[in-house]
């Protein structure tokens, strides 16, 4: 993929990068989890498919689906903004 490199910037602070300069890109996967146990809720299967389905057509439109599945968010930054941005993401930890 080639960047076009007159207009990039941190999109944290807005530090133009400069041709052949430094700078990152911060990518986040968010992706769904599993410990491979399903739940009994004591519902019939013909109940939870129509829920299934209400939440599908309903509820949440295919975008809102798919981020619960897998997001990924890419953010450019500059050497001061990638230690920001890492710190913020390890600060989120605390347990
Ligand atoms: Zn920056």
């Amino acid at each position: 993929m080639k960047l076009d490199v007159k207009r990039l910037g941190c999109q944290v602070c807005g530090t133009e990068i400069p041709p052949g300069g430094v700078f990152y890109i911060g990518r986040t996967e968010i992706i769904s989890g599993s410990d491979g146990i399903l739940p009994d809720t004591g519902e019939s299967s013909e109940n939870i498919i129509e829920k299934a389905l209400q939440e599908i057509t309903m509820v949440k439109n295919e975008q809102e689906l798919m981020e619960e599945v897998y997001q990924e968010l890419r953010i450019i930054l500059c050497g001061q903004y990638r230690i920001l941005y890492r710190d913020k993401i390890l600060d989120m930890i605390k347990y």
